[in-house]
């Protein structure tokens, strides 16, 4: 277990735990109204919390951060997260969000234990809600047009004026919210409406909509309903009827939080739901340089085929960052470091790369490729020999043991590690120099070939004969150079992709500037590379560090057995930062 950063939810936490404020519920078996007796009753969770995403899009790094602090709350304090769909939009939901929101969170490493809901399953709560408000005086129908009701409602310096249907009687307004609900209007003929307080400071409180016709096909409830409960009234609705001690949300729900409490502390008087309530706590949002995090942005970047779809690499999904090679502990590593706080500020982007690093630092096997090859010959090589060279799978981690590689006359090389003419404090491959090719031997450079337009071809050495690596008298020879190479006979030629950063700018979009002109021209460039022998064996998502180049993984869609593509995770060093 890490030292968790004391952050100002566990303070509240803490204290409602002390004060047993939440101890008065009994999750199961508990008397009370029938409806929340049916919803996440079923253990002795001392804290609920839930992660509730809208499936109308793939989850993006912003939600892993609500999802590690709402599971990882959970966890903490003996309770319960709840995986619930807030699906009470007919228009944009489907089930291939549904599905892939589940995926993601159970990548993270997170398990909602069975408490997985759909807000549409309390459709019909939420309607029975709504009739009992309107009975009781606290809600009604308003028939104004939209922009009528925008005028009428005021603005921060002035207040909001009634509208002139505030006033219908309780069955005027239930006989017509049945109407609404029975087929007989238009979209947005009449809406439903709190009635809390048209003058209140809070615009939210001016009287919030409620519930509105769309006459729309549903992604779960089909076209059973043709009126909607709106975000603002349904999410209480949801946390209540789930049990939900502590719903965690983020900054710019502050303004709502007096009308949640306002209508949870109505339904509790009439009736519909239990004591104590739920309470909402607001915590800033994840701001990432580099990268945008809205579902709008990130829709389009998939519809216009700037990416090559939602789990396109370069993407801030969390499928694009699964299939990128990016780790969930690294990200959980990431949301701890940050904590939570109640002010909006901007993490870079390197420090999310960083994590992936250290954790696939610590994870990775070594192996060794070329990506920019070139042929190394050694002239005094015997033709058709070959040996083995003992290669570390991991430097600091003797107990993973050490790999042969082979080792022949001719071997592929980073085209740069040889010059013709070297620059100053240039100790790799150029006449006359030595270096030592990594786990192999030392060689002396003799030369190059060139084809007619001047292009290297090959490099040409000899070789130490008494140099190899681990034996003795080997490390007689002082070089400051040491390269890693793979024989070319035995090597696999394979497709790999270099990712780079989505975006060329920290802030896309900044200052009303259209955020498409910012993208990176040279965020993937598609390679062969020769690769040593023992990776043509890679299976889907295994993760390696390419010593020199960084970390790579098995594209888990496009790899076949035997025929693994590679794509970059991150590069060893960070290559942005000034
Ligand atoms: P968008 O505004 O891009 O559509 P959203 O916030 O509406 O995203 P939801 O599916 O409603 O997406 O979000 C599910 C949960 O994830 C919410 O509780 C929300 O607060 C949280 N969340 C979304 N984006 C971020 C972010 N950048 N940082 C932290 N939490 C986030
Ligand atoms: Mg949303
Ligand atoms: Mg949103």
């Amino acid at each position: 277990a890490s030292a968790r950063v004391h952050n100002f939810i566990r303070h509240i936490i803490d204290a409602d735990l002390k004060n047993g404020k939440y101890a008065a519920r009994h999750w199961s078996g508990r008397p009370g109204p029938a409806a929340q007796q049916k919803v996440g009753a079923g253990d002795t969770a001392k804290i609920r919390t839930r992660f509730p995403p809208e499936p109308n899009g793939y989850l993006h790094f912003g939600h892993a951060k609500s999802i590690c602090l709402n599971f990882g709350l959970a966890l903490d304090y003996a309770g319960a997260c709840h995986l619930r769909f807030d699906d009470t939009n007919p228009e944009k939901e489907e089930q291939e969000y549904v599905d892939s929101i589940i995926d993601a969170v159970h990548w993270l490493g997170f398990d909602w234990k069975g408490n997985q809901y759909f807000a549409s399953d309390y459709f019909q709560w939420m309607y029975d809600f709504a009739e009992k408000l309107i009975e009781a005086g606290h809600a009604y129908v308003d028939s104004q047009t939209a922009e009528e009701m925008r005028a009428s409602r005021g603005t921060l310096t002035e207040a909001g004026k009634n509208s002139p249907y505030r006033d219908r009687t309780p069955s005027e307004n239930l006989d017509l919210f049945r109407r609404m609900k029975a087929g007989e209007f238009a979209d947005g003929a009449h809406i439903l409406r709190a009635k809390v307080d048209m003058s209140s400071g809070n615009i939210n409180l001016r009287d919030p909509a409620i519930y509105r016709i769309r006459h729309a096909t549903h992604h779960a409830t089909g076209d059973a309903w043709c009126i909607y409960p709106m975000y603002t009234y349904a999410h209480p609705i949801e946390d209540a009827l789930e049990n939900i001690t502590h719903s965690i949300c983020t900054l710019e729900f502050e303004d709502q939080r007096p009308f949640y409490d306002w209508l949870l502390a109505r339904l509790a008087e009439l009736g519909c739901v239990n004591t104590p309530l739920p309470q909402q706590i607001e915590f800033a949002r994840l701001n990432l340089s580099y990268v945008v995090l809205s579902k709008r942005k990130l829709i389009q970047l998939v519809d216009e085929r700037h990416v090559d779809g939602w789990d396109d690499p370069r993407l801030p999904t969390l499928v694009g960052a699964r299939r990128r090679g990016f780790t969930p502990e690294a990200f959980r590593r990431f949301n701890e470091m940050n904590g939570v706080t109640k002010s909006d500020s901007w993490i870079d982007i390197s420090v999310l790369e960083e994590c992936q690093r250290e954790h696939l630092n610590e994870t990775a096997p070594r192996r060794i490729a070329v990506l920019d090859p070139v042929k190394l010959v050694i002239d005094n090589y015997p033709e058709g020999q070959e040996e083995e060279c003992l290669a570390p799978n991991h430097p600091q981690k003797p107990e993973w043991g050490k790999r042969p590689v082979p080792f022949s006359k001719e071997l592929w090389i980073e085209r740069e590690d040889f010059m013709e003419v070297p620059g100053k404090g240039y100790f790799r491959l150029f006449p006359g120099n030595m270096v030592r090719l990594r786990y192999g031997f030392v060689v002396k450079c003799t030369g190059c070939d060139k084809d007619a337009d001047g292009k290297i071809t090959a490099v040409r050495c000899e070789y130490m004969a008494d140099s190899k690596s681990g034996t003795p008298g080997s490390d007689n020879y002082k070089v400051k150079g040491n390269i890693h190479w793979v024989s070319a006979r035995h090597a696999y030629a394979a497709e790999v992709r270099l990712y780079d950063r989505l975006f060329a700018v920290e802030a896309p979009g900044e200052g009303g500037r259209d955020f498409i002109a910012d993208l990176n021209p040279d965020s993937k460039l598609v390679i062969t590379a020769q690769l040593e022998a023992a990776l043509k064996s890679a299976a889907a998502e295994e993760r390696f560090q390419f010593e020199r180049h960084g970390y790579f993984v098995a594209d888990r869609f496009d790899s076949r057995p035997g025929t693994p593509v590679f794509n970059r995770a991150v590069t060893l060093k960070d290559s942005w930062s000034k």
